[in-house]
């Protein structure tokens, strides 16, 4: 009989199978780490799992990693790698997939907001790099320039920088608000229709400018194509969630764009110190992981996806209506968790149940359930993050609670 190692050393030889055990069976720590039992921690540590039926939400840890990202995380554990070699090399394949010039594996959308506004202030400069946050007295620009309706939280993100954010509503104030402060103009995308200048007029103006200009669109795909169209469109930095829709890790997202603002932000990254970004690493798990995810997304069939989806949601929305008080209704956001939306409200004199009443119950339940209030006798739920039957599992756990609740 042949033996394992005899059957490694024979398919190797072979260059067209030697890939089928892949590099990590030669690798002693591979088959031990393959031999160690996988341990339930959530059991063990009686943390609750749940079907989400709500979204890609940060606090429900954003989105469950695809089994070829799980694997490449595995795998890439097994062996040491120069962290800026990952970075380089991963890079390249990103930016081509991306139609972007350059790009770099962030820990999360957010911290790319903060290391490409790093880069744009910086530049290849060391001295300044080691400076931030603080710009007094280095001859560093200052100012970020946003629309009012694109503030939310998110921007913190920028004045971690030591930026102020200049804020604006018309052309005419963003002409104004332009001086030798300016560092930048970002824009957020899933706020685009909340402010009065658009995409291409934003750019527009700042490349009169030269002014460099960054687009967050965490959130905002699908689309797929949102992933080149920013960038096409001539958004200087791009940045993008890893863990939401793309399945990446939860704490990797990308920060793309102009090779000399990639090249100037990475200054700021680990394993760089003394510098705002040494605490935003990124393992070398986690950019392969991303990249795996983000090849994974691209190259998947959407159409098929989405009707996946929909035939979810209209499983759930059939059971929901079934009782008697309860109204739905299908919608797909436009800007941001780009999914189709299904919307529950019930009538509280014919189904007699607060909202937080209805989430309780389907929390405590086996197995748990989380969807999103919408006001006190309204929910919605979206399906794109279910396991497959479980939409069976939540149309069935809505009905019984909802028919409980008739009056
Ligand atoms: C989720 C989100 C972020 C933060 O992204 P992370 O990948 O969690 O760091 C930033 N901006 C917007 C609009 C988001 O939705």
């Amino acid at each position: 009989m042949i033996n394992r190692r005899d059957l490694i050393k024979h398919l190797s030889s072979l260059p067209l199978l030697g890939g089928v055990l892949g590099e990590n069976s030669l690798n002693p720590l591979a088959s031990a780490a393959t031999k160690v039992p996988v341990r339930n921690l959530a059991k063990e540590l009686g943390i609750r799992t749940f079907i989400n039926a709500a979204g890609t939400y940060t606090a429900m840890t954003g989105s469950l990693m695809q089994d070829e990202v799980v694997a490449t995380i595995q795998g890439a554990a097994q062996e040491f790698m120069m962290l800026d070699e990952v970075q380089t090399k991963v890079g390249e394949k990103i930016a081509a997939l991306t139609h972007a010039e350059s790009a770099v594996v962030t820990a999360g959308c957010f911290s790319a907001l903060t290391l490409g506004l790093a880069g744009v202030l910086t530049g290849m400069d060391q001295k300044k790099v080691e400076a931030l946050p603080h710009l007094e007295g280095t001859g560093m620009k200052s100012e970020v320039i946003i629309q009012k309706g694109h503030n939310i939280g998110y921007s913190h993100a920028l004045t971690n920088t030591g930026c102020k954010i200049v804020y604006i509503e018309t052309v005419d104030e963003l002409e104004k608000a332009i001086n030798e402060k300016t560092a930048m103009m970002w824009f957020l995308n899933i706020q685009a229709d909340s402010g009065a200048i658009k995409h291409e007029e934003w750019v527009k103006i700042a490349k009169r400018h030269g002014i460099p200009t960054m687009i967050d669109m965490a959130a905002d795909v699908p689309p797929v194509e949102n992933l080149w169209r920013f960038n096409d469109l001539g958004f200087d930095l791009v940045c993008v969630s890893g863990g939401k829709a793309m399945r990446g890790p939860q704490s990797a997202g990308i920060l793309m764009g102009k090779k000399d603002l990639i090249a100037a932000a990475r200054l700021s990254m680990p394993p760089r110190g003394s510098t705002i970004g040494r605490g935003m690493k990124v393992n070398k798990e986690e950019i392969l992981g991303m990249y795996v995810a983000l090849e994974k997304f691209v190259n998947m069939d959407h159409k098929k996806e989405w009707k996946m989806w929909e035939d979810r949601v209209a499983t759930i929305e059939k059971a929901a209506k079934s009782v008697n008080g309860i109204t739905t209704e299908v919608f797909t956001p436009e800007l941001g968790n780009h999914t189709p939306t299904l919307k529950i409200t019930w009538d509280m004199a014919k189904v007699n149940l607060p909202v937080k009443a209805l989430q309780e119950n389907l929390r405590n339940g086996n197995p748990s359930i989380e969807f999103m209030p919408a006001g006190n006798n309204a929910l919605t739920i979206t399906t794109w993050m279910l396991k497959a039957g479980e939409d069976k599992i939540v149309a069935a756990r809505l009905k019984e609670e909802f028919s409980k609740a008739v009056v």
